[in-house]
């Protein structure tokens, strides 16, 4: 599988498309999902052109984990959450459908399910 610059994320990090940032550094950015399944739902990508988890370089893949920590922790602060959910998804069958790696980092709330 090869990496598609056309991507929608890869637009957000050229800065054609615009986001809601909410963390960036050398490495990664974080912006909020456009169809949030929680307030706050933020996806982290490496600023690296990886496809997902299967094509990443260990570098980007550790900068998109710490980051992804990172949004975790404020997102307890930030939504006064009682938990956080982080999913990722690879490929079609696995879920995937913006092909640029992301992680999604949710904060949660005793009792609130997540919209579908
Ligand atoms: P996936 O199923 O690939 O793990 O999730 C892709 C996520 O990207 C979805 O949650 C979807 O709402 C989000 N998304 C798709 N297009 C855009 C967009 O243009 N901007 C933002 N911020 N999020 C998007």
């Amino acid at each position: 599988m090869t990496y598609d610059p056309g991507n929608i994320f890869a637009k957000i990090l050229r800065g054609e498309l615009p986001a809601y940032r909410v963390y960036e550094n050398d490495r990664v950015v974080a912006f909020l999902d456009i169809m949030p399944r929680a307030p706050g739902h933020t996806l982290v990508i490496p600023k690296a052109p990886a496809r997902n988890l299967l094509d990443v370089e260990a570098d980007d893949l550790a900068a998109v984990a710490t980051g992804a920590q990172h949004i975790a922790r404020a997102q307890m602060n930030v939504f006064a959450a009682d938990g956080i959910t982080v999913t990722q998804h690879n490929e079609k069958a696995g879920g995937q459908e913006v092909f640029h790696l992301h992680v999604h980092v949710l904060p949660r709330h005793t009792g609130v399910e997540l919209k579908p």
